[in-house]
């Protein structure tokens, strides 16, 4: 840290993203990324003449890709919101409506960048505890006096809330903002986009980083009321207009314009998940009933940082979390079958020499 540096980010700790090792190729099931590549129509649209254009700016308002996610998403352009990967979108919310001692509330066991941006804005925050099966009680977020974020389905745990619950914690906010994180809806959970129609402190997120496999390229969008949007935009112009490039902006576009794929992929996913699911539970672990691409699991036979360690080892990495109530346990990114297969060989392994 040089003596320059704010004093207000000298305590900062920072987000730590799952580690991305360079020393070898491993059966990566870290970061929550697809199995599988972009779509031929989104590999084509990165081609030799998008990329001359790089001379361009890209355009700021990505009116293309907005009209098509509204489309897609049954609302106007002027209820959606771009932005580079959902972690920006996040960034934008805590600023506009949680900033300067405004309060905030997420859970204790959530999304890790949530306190850090609370931190990094002065947010007044409370992280209201999970219940003892990892499940959110709707009821501790209703009514309370401050910006709420929820991601849904849960990270780490994999669990949902239903619609209704969702809606009620809504509905009982009328003067703040709710933020449902939807990184993962496309893997089996229920999206509240239709119910920004409905209600105006509901911003919804979302990410092409998980069902539609563009982690690399960044991009995010939101689904809210114009006003909200208008909020986001006016924050975006104040920091990077220019924050989504052009090869990302032609990749979202052919993106929504193959939607089939993904969902296919999405279905692959599900699929490989409740194999997986079940391959562990014959040696003994519990895992929690996931609606993500991952899966949140633990054994009371092998310690979750020991698991961790020994599977790295044997080239596969999975994501372990130290903190208290969570560090028994491992969160495992569904990969392809074939990747899944090998993992259970070696979690079999790693049980028997035990
Ligand atoms: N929300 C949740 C719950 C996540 O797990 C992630 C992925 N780390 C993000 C948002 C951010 O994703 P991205 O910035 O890649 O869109």
């Amino acid at each position: 840290m040089s003596k320059f540096l704010d004093e207000r980010y000298s305590s900062l700790a920072a987000y730590v993203p799952g580690e991305q090792p360079q020393d070898k190729k491993y059966i990566k099931l870290n970061t929550n990324e697809s199995p599988y590549p972009p779509s031929p129509e989104t590999l084509a649209a990165v081609n030799v003449g998008e990329t001359e254009n790089l001379r361009l700016y890209p355009d700021p308002d990505g009116r293309i890709l907005t009209k098509k996610i509204a489309d897609l998403y049954g609302v106007e352009s002027e209820n959606v919101f771009l932005a580079n990967g959902s972690d920006d979108i996040l960034n934008f919310a805590f600023m506009a409506y949680c900033a300067n001692g405004r309060k905030s509330y997420f859970a204790d066991i959530t999304y890790g960048f949530y306190s850090v941006f609370a931190n990094l804005h002065g947010s007044d925050y409370t992280e209201i505890p999970l219940e003892k099966d990892f499940s959110i009680d709707a009821d501790k977020f209703c009514g309370v006096d401050g910006g709420v974020f929820i991601a849904n389905p849960n990270a780490p745990t994999g669990l949902a809330l239903s619609l209704e619950e969702v809606e009620k914690i809504i509905k009982s906010n009328p003067e703040n903002v709710v933020v449902i994180d939807e990184a993962y809806v496309d893997f089996g959970g229920e999206s509240a986009v239709n119910l920004t129609k409905k209600y105006d402190n509901l911003l919804v997120v979302q990410t092409f980083s998980k069902s539609r496999s563009m982690a690399g390229a960044r991009l995010g969008f939101a689904v809210g009321s114009k006003e909200i949007i208008g909020d986001l935009h006016k924050l975006r112009y104040s920091t990077n207009p220019y924050n989504i490039n052009r090869l990302t902006l032609a990749a979202g576009s052919a993106c929504i314009d193959s939607q089939n794929y993904y969902d296919e992929n999405c279905k692959k996913i599900m699929a490989t998940r409740e194999f997986t699911k079940t391959e562990l539970q014959k040696f003994g672990f519990s895992v929690l009933p996931s609606k993500a691409n991952f899966i949140f699991a633990q054994s009371p036979l092998i310690d979750g940082g020991e698991l961790y360690l020994k599977l790295k080892e044997k080239g596969v990495l999975i994501r372990h979390f130290t903190s208290e109530r969570i560090k028994n346990f491992n969160r495992i990114t569904i990969g392809t079958p074939e990747e899944m297969q090998i993992f259970i060989e070696k979690v079999k392994e790693i049980m028997e020499e035990n």
